[in-house]
């Protein structure tokens, strides 16, 4: 299965492609992890893309496009894939195109802006491993400590409420006309985020059956 979730972010992509990616036995492909690796490890490319996410705009195309390319060549994505934060623009949905890449399924999860910024704010993501958390709807078993790897809990610096603003309004801009474009070859589902994740996953899985 080669699935797309789409959606503003904190919409909940990163937990639901941690579930599906598990249920499903396929990688969950997140290019905004990719690239906050890439910023710990102080590649060129990390540092080249740090500017734009701290001001919680889009990196340019041509690189995620090419972190993208390089990622979906590895062996793990052959029998499929998940796509978490790519494509965010047409011209990423393009290229996925023109790589060959035949997208089964694209999942859109809407949550209202207000929601978002509610949610935001209590978000937390692992230093070490990246593992997601949220302190009302996903609570890690010991306050600010990873329940995967013991690592750190802390929030994102773009997760900061008026950068939440901007990237809420680079979404609007630049991510949600693809929803048009899969609505075209008929592969988008919608599907309403809910209060529980539990909840999301089942009405997601199954939008991926309909
Ligand atoms: P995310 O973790 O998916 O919210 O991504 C965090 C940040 O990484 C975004 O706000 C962008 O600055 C950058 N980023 C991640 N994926 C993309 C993408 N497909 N295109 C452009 N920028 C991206």
């Amino acid at each position: 299965m080669k699935l797309i979730l789409l959606g503003a972010p904190g919409a909940g992509k990163g937990t639901q492609a941690e579930v599906i990616c598990n249920k499903f036995s396929i990688p969950a492909i997140s290019t905004g992890n990719i690239i906050r690796e890439a910023l710990k490890n102080g590649t060129e490319m990390g540092l080249k893309a740090k500017s734009y996410m701290d001001e919680g705009k889009l990196v340019p195309d041509d690189v995620v496009i090419g972190i993208i390319q390089e990622r979906l060549a590895k062996d793990d994505c052959k029998n499929g894939f998940i796509l978490d934060g790519f494509p965010r623009t047409i011209p990423q949905a393009e290229a996925l195109d023109a790589m060959g890449v035949e997208i089964d399924r694209v999942v859109s999860i809407e949550v209202p802006d207000e929601k978002i910024v509610e949610r935001m704010s209590g978000r937390r993501v692992c230093e070490k491993c990246g593992a997601s958390y949220h302190m009302l709807y996903k609570k890690p078993a010991k306050e600010d400590v990873c329940d995967a790897c013991g690592g750190a809990l802390i929030r994102r610096k773009d997760d900061a409420p008026e950068t939440v603003q901007d990237r809420l309004k680079v979404y609007h801009e630049q991510t949600e006309p693809l929803k048009d474009y899969y609505a075209k070859s008929g592969k988008l589902r919608t599907v309403e985020g809910q209060e529980e994740v539990a909840d999301t996953t089942r009405l997601m899985l199954a939008a991926l059956e309909a």
